[in-house]
């Protein structure tokens, strides 16, 4: 990013001042150029990229998918583009986020922020709201891929949990004929985690709607779930999976990486209220332009020290911040008498991955999750006929490549197709975007509602 640094000293001061003095005209409070930190090395803003407003409300949750929101605001990628007053919220669980997108941030909300996949059309839709309020989102970046995992509780050593289940499924079932049902865990329903355990269940040959009991636990709950036993597996982003490893007391050992079920898929997104958007185009793109950078800085193996640290804060994620390095190199111990498993190919992405570009949010992946929702009958069969309209409605992708070109990103690094083409799973499943019906053809568990 050498091309945006320190460019026209006085110019770049001047802007920040006049930002600063800006600023300092809502809040009553301007705080003088010279305090400016050395980190604010703003990027020239012409009119064409100023914002129209330097302050926004984003949410995040305290996992590793969100590391591109707070190393933003924290090595003030932000503030290069002129918004210098974001604020990273944490939200205690998801269903507190969702709450705070419906009230926004003049209610004391959030304007935008980190969403499991598919949250932000599921609230465009009024399908998790209070009420069913329809909230228009935009999808308008992707934060991660990888790093999440599914862990299972050690009184369940020795069964034959490992990314493939097909050993372990007579004892599952065992458990359900018993009465004493293995309860699998996901963060929030009909999104990315309650998908990746029922995939790799389905998988392994055990129906999640019949063989196991589903329930939602939040992520910063799950370790302690396990702990009391009131969980046997649960699904979810680092450094939680990692923790149980750590922790003395053994109550749990990994049984896959999600980078093991589909390598190099999507994870989480940034996703703003798309009034918000309409209002302040320019923001908008100002802040994804710091999301990207951000992204850019995360993925550099020279920074994942001082990234664990920055995280690692009792406001941030409150972990030991050696407990993140692990997951930044792909190396995780996983228990259950299995090798450590140490290739960087397993580790969480944030800008560019095997497949190509982790920010840009491939509207196929979109529909990867649409599908998927179909598949356990989250949305009728008739959703895949409306596809194209609530993937549409939600993309934000236009704003993604508008600020990816300000920003000067190589045009190799801005994918030339809405689609990533065809995705590939650990089973020999294959999810061919132009045929997803095929797809859910070749699944042999499913939950197809009408
Ligand atoms: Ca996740």
């Amino acid at each position: 990013m050498q091309q945006f640094s320190r460019r026209n000293f006085i110019a770049t001061a001047g802007i920040a001042a006049g930002a600063s003095l800006l600023k300092g005209c809502s809040l009553g409070n301007p705080p003088s150029p010279t305090s400016m930190s050395p980190k604010a090395d703003t990027m020239s803003l012409s009119p064409a990229t100023t914002p129209e407003v330097t302050s926004v409300k984003l949410g995040y949750i305290a996992i590793a998918e969100s590391a591109p929101l707070i190393i933003a605001k924290e090595k003030g990628f932000f503030d290069r583009h002129g918004m210098f007053d974001v604020t990273v919220s944490k939200q205690a669980s998801w269903g507190a986020a969702r709450d705070n997108i419906e009230i926004g941030s003049s209610g004391g909300g959030i304007d935008g922020g980190q969403w499991q996949m598919p949250m932000p059309q599921l609230i465009s839709e009024g399908l998790i709201t209070k009420g069913g309020r329809k909230i228009p989102m935009l999808s308008m970046a992707q934060l991660s891929t990888q790093g999440n995992g599914i862990a299972v509780a050690s009184q369940h050593t020795g069964k034959g949990f490992g990314p493939d289940l097909s050993g372990a499924a007579d004892y599952i079932k065992g458990l359900k004929e018993a009465g004493t049902p293995f309860k699998a865990a996901y963060t929030f329903p009909r999104v990315n985690q309650d998908f990746w355990i029922r995939y790799w269940l389905a998988a392994g040959g055990v129906d999640p709607n019949k063989h196991v009991d589903l329930i939602a636990v939040p992520a910063a709950q799950t370790v302690a779930s396990m702990r009391t036993g009131s969980m046997d597996g649960f699904s979810t982003g680092d450094p939680w999976p990692s923790r149980i490893m750590r922790d003395k007391r053994k109550f749990g050992f990994m049984a896959v990486l999600t980078a093991q079920i589909w390598p190099a898929h999507p994870e989480e997104y940034f996703a703003m209220r798309e009034e918000w958007v309409n209002k302040h185009p320019k923001a908008a793109k100002a802040i994804l332009k710091g999301i990207m950078e951000a992204q850019i800085w995360c993925d550099d193996p020279k920074n994942r020290v001082e990234m664990a640290a920055i995280l690692g804060q009792r406001k941030y994620f409150n972990v030991p911040s050696d407990l993140l390095v692990g997951p930044y190199v792909g190396e995780y111990t996983l228990g259950d008498r299995r090798e450590v498993v140490k290739n960087e190919a397993y580790a969480i992405r944030y800008w560019k991955d095997a497949r190509g570009s982790v920010s840009y949010p491939y509207k196929s992946h979109d529909l990867w999750f649409l599908t998927e929702s179909v598949r356990w009958g989250f949305l009728p069969q008739s959703a895949l006929d409306n596809a194209d309209r609530i993937i549409n409605a939600v993309s934000g992708e236009k704003y993604w490549r508008e600020a990816a070109q300000e920003l000067g990103i190589a045009a190799a690094d801005i994918p030339k197709s809405t689609s990533r083409g065809i995705e590939r799973f650990f089973d020999g499943a294959e999810f061919n975007p132009e045929k997803p019906k095929a797809y859910l053809d070749s699944l042999r568990i499913k939950n197809l509602k009408a």
